[in-house]
């Protein structure tokens, strides 16, 4: 675990960061925060950003237009920091460089990471990556583009502060962030609630079609690819959809998959505390949190709901 970051990095010439594939908001606000907070410690350090092209939404935050997207770098970094990320496989092409760094440091929140990197810091109680790093940064280096990013990876990980993972230590890191000066309500509105009209035809599909089992324990939906190339839908167009899945009465576990290939689904799952969602994803090579998570699961849509339903109505029956 890390005591003091700055002390663990160092005073290095060269800084890479980087967060998981297919970022979201706490990904995106965690890597985006580092970038800004080290920026303004670092003044004389070469600090880069590598992350799949996230979202336009997140277009407000400082650094988003310097991110690097081809991974291609030629040297060696001093300190790679790897954000939010539970397995070395979701930081895809960034492992190499992540590797091939002097210093590896990894800093994330999910319970089924199991540590990696020279250095790992890995707090499951947090409820967002963001949140362990508003604790972590030094006052004297903070500014307004930090907070921002922070506030971000914050308010998505926990539905806008309403999710289970929300607790005093998490208020407490909210205290420090909204005494700078920016529009909370903006940055909630136009990056979590607000969806393009395709996005809503895609999750009202989804409602329309979802089919509910296990006496009403499960709910289950899935785009195809045929309704994906119809809408000309990418994977965050879905951002969301099983949420409101799993905001059906009497549901204990929600599932939205989307094809990725022949018979490949990329499976999200999420629950209201009685199963551990995070260990049937990582049964299937996945991993997240007890209440979120996810997997990449091979078959049918039927096959991949039948494997699944097997280890939630097991976790069901044990209770
Ligand atoms: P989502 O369903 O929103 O994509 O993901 C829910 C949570 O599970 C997130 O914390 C995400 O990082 C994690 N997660 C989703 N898919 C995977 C996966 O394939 N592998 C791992 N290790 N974690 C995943
Ligand atoms: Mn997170």
């Amino acid at each position: 675990m890390i005591d003091n970051l700055l002390k663990e990095i160092g005073t290095p010439q060269t800084i890479g960061i980087t967060g998981h594939i297919r970022p979201d908001g706490d990904c995106v606000g965690s890597v985006l925060g580092m970038y800004a907070y080290l920026s303004n410690v670092y003044k004389d350090a070469k600090i880069k950003v590598f992350l799949e092209q996230p979202p336009m939404i997140y277009s407000y935050l400082k650094g988003y237009d310097l991110i690097d997207t081809t991974f291609a770098y030629p040297g060696q970094f001093d300190v790679f920091i790897a954000l939010d990320s539970g397995d070395i496989e979701r930081i895809d092409a960034a492992g190499k460089l992540f590797l091939g760094s002097k210093k590896s440091i990894c800093i994330d929140h999910h319970v089924s990471n199991t540590g990696y990197g020279d250095v790992s810091h890995v707090a499951p109680d947090a409820s967002s990556t963001c949140e362990i790093l508003t604790h972590m940064f030094e006052d004297e280096y903070m500014d307004v583009e930090v907070a921002k990013a922070l506030y971000t990876g914050i308010a998505h990980d926990t539905g806008v502060f309403r999710y289970s993972c929300v607790t005093p230590e998490t208020f407490a890191a909210l205290e420090k962030l909204i005494k700078y000066d920016f529009d909370g309500s903006k940055i909630t509105d136009e990056t979590f609630y607000q969806k393009t009209y395709v996005q809503n035809q895609l999750l009202g599909r989804t409602l329309l079609e979802s089919i509910l089992f296990m006496d009403g324990k499960c709910i289950a939906g899935y785009v195809d690819r045929k309704a994906m190339e119809f809408y000309e839908a990418t994977p965050q167009d879905f951002e969301g959809i099983v949420n409101q899945l799993q905001m059906t009465k009497g549901v204990e576990v929600a599932i939205f998959m989307y094809e990725t290939g022949t018979l490949e689904f990329k499976v999200s799952m999420r629950s209201n505390g009685k199963v551990n969602v995070a260990d049937v994803a990582s049964y299937f090579g996945g991993g997240g949190h007890v209440r979120a998570a996810g997997c990449n699961m091979n078959g049918t849509f039927h096959d991949v709901l039948n494997n699944l339903s097997l280890h939630i109505e097991r976790q069901l029956e044990a209770l």
